[in-house]
């Protein structure tokens, strides 16, 4: 008989919405077994070619279904050093869950009755922390005489300083904000991604060893020549992709249009969303417009209604996307989730103008309707303008979240760099090397907008080509 897949305990929607609690609240012990049984133990496991990193899911699962936690813990750290990150906010359903032979072939995304593999890491990762599991320190003599910077503390920084200190390297992460995480802190909310996760895999890296230097942007404070001057022996480049693109359209710059980095660093870093305990403002409006179909989008639109909810606003914040559902690429369990809580979507929408009062404050939009037309590069279909289909919509806050570029202050001052058309950063790719010998990257500054567990298994190779690179001096 055909086993339902387990469905993860969630937080009830009328507890969410006036809270960043986190949501998801996963499998406990039962489920996580329930779950596992199901997993058909294939032969030649397709799952895992959908995983970025690779992890032997297959072996992390029949360790579960034997209850071996710790076994099936280490399975996991072989290839991804958070685990507990990662079955919070990977995209399974793009990923290791769309390969599972449980998914029917052809879809966009992963079928319902897929392994929730993502769930079951959670667990175990969840696991590793509670019972304080540790991967030994395999310090290689060869190397603890070396010195490496990391610029940038996102995934893929972490995930070099990590790879590295484990072989006793002495390895330093320059970071340019003020706390450690990248997007998981500044950009991803806590109902989603709990600080406490974060600060506890941060605090592992700092146990072993990893010196991370905050308020330090490297470009400003430091040249890459002055690194290497001091004695740093490589240096990995994880800067991510955190410029945000604008729609470039008029009436852009009226006052309360924000760009989802702005409106999420904000709230999330800044803790906003804890005002006045926290002294950082966010002008709220009574009718917020999201423009964007992806993750950035969804947190924005997320985060905007709970605080119309926490300042005792009824809830009115609309989602704008060109093209219809099945094409937007936010994760599926966050676009179910703003619908549960209340966020409006409109589809094949393109906005047009944005229109403001004598006060300089954005009140209105005008949009064009959409159709649907031939697939483009990224074979989803194109948005097709349907003329003369004009209308206005009420806005007095928006958000623009329509894509994210390279970081480019260090890129601007190190010429010597190369960089490709979209201004992201050239690397050989076997090797992550950049056209500077002794500098590696990884991460969103490479390949644009990612996930997290791309950028960690980019930073993972760079760090196996820094370890040659290192034992060649
Ligand atoms: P980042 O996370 O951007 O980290 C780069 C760090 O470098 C930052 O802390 C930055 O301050 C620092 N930095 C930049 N320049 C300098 C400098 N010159 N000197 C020192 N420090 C510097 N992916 C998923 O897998 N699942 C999700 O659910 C998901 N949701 C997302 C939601 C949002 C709102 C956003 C923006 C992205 C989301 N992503 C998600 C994508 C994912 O977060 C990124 O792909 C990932 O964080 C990239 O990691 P990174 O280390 O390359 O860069
Ligand atoms: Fe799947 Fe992500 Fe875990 Fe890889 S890291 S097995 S893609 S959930």
């Amino acid at each position: 008989m055909k086993k339902e897949a387990v469905r993860a305990r969630e937080l009830e929607v009328k507890l969410r919405v006036d809270s960043f609690d986190e949501v998801v609240l996963g499998y406990n012990e039962n489920e996580t077994l329930k779950e596992a049984e199901r997993c058909l133990q294939c032969k030649n496991p397709a799952c895992i070619a959908g995983c970025p990193v690779g992890i032997d899911i297959k072996t992390f699962i029949y360790k579960v279904v034997k209850k071996d936690y710790e076994g099936a813990y280490f399975t996991i750290r072989e290839t991804n050093d958070f685990p507990s990150i990662c079955g919070r906010v990977c995209p399974a359903e793009y990923q290791c869950r769309k390969t599972c032979v449980l998914t029917k072939k052809g879809s966009p995304f992963s079928s319902p009755d897929a392994i929730n593999i993502h769930f079951l890491e959670r667990f175990v990762g969840d696991y590793g922390m509670t019972h304080n599991l540790e991967v030994p320190v395999k310090k290689d003599e060869r190397l603890t005489k070396f010195k490496v910077a990391v610029v940038g503390s996102g995934p893929a920084g972490l995930a070099s300083a990590g790879e590295l200190a484990r072989l006793g390297i002495s390895v330093t992460v320059f970071e340019g904000l003020h706390k450690s995480g990248g997007v998981l802190r500044y950009g991803i909310p806590p109902f989603r991604m709990p600080r406490n996760i974060l600060d506890f895999e941060i605090d592992y890296l700092k146990k072993k060893g990893v010196k991370i230097m905050p308020n330090y942007l490297i470009g400003a404070v430091r040249s890459l020549d002055e690194l290497f001057k001091e004695g740093y022996s490589a240096i990995f480049l994880g800067m991510g992709a955190g410029i945000p693109a604008f729609l470039g359209i008029k009436g852009e710059n009226y006052c309360n249009i924000y760009s989802a980095n702005e409106f999420l660093t904000r709230v999330n870093l800044m803790s906003a969303y804890k005002f006045p305990e926290f002294h950082t403002p966010v002008n709220i409006g009574e009718h917020v417009i999201i423009i964007g179909g992806g993750n950035t989008a969804m947190d924005a639109a997320r985060s905007a209604l709970r605080l119309q909810k926490i300042n005792k606003m009824k809830p009115d914040t609309t989602i704008l996307y060109r093209r219809t559902e099945v094409e937007m690429p936010a994760r599926r369990l966050e676009i179910e989730h703003a619908e549960e809580e209340g966020v409006n979507f409109k589809f094949l929408v393109k906005p047009e103008e944005f229109i403001g009062g004598d006060n300089g404050f954005v009140k209105k939009m005008r949009c064009l309707e959409c159709k649907l037309g031939e697939p483009d590069n990224s074979g989803r279909r194109r948005p097709v303008e349907i003329p003369g289909s004009d209308f206005e919509l009420t806005c007095d806050m928006a958000v623009i979240a329509v894509g994210l570029k390279a970081n480019q202050l260090l890129l601007k001052v190190t010429p010597e760099l190369k960089t490709d058309k979209y201004g992201d950063v050239t690397v050989n790719p076997d090797t992550m090397e950049t056209s500077i010998a002794g500098v590696f990257a990884g991460g969103d500054i490479v390949g644009g907008e990612g996930t997290v567990i791309e950028a960690m298994g980019m930073a993972k190779k760079a760090s196996k080509a820094i370890l040659d690179y290192l034992l060649k001096q």
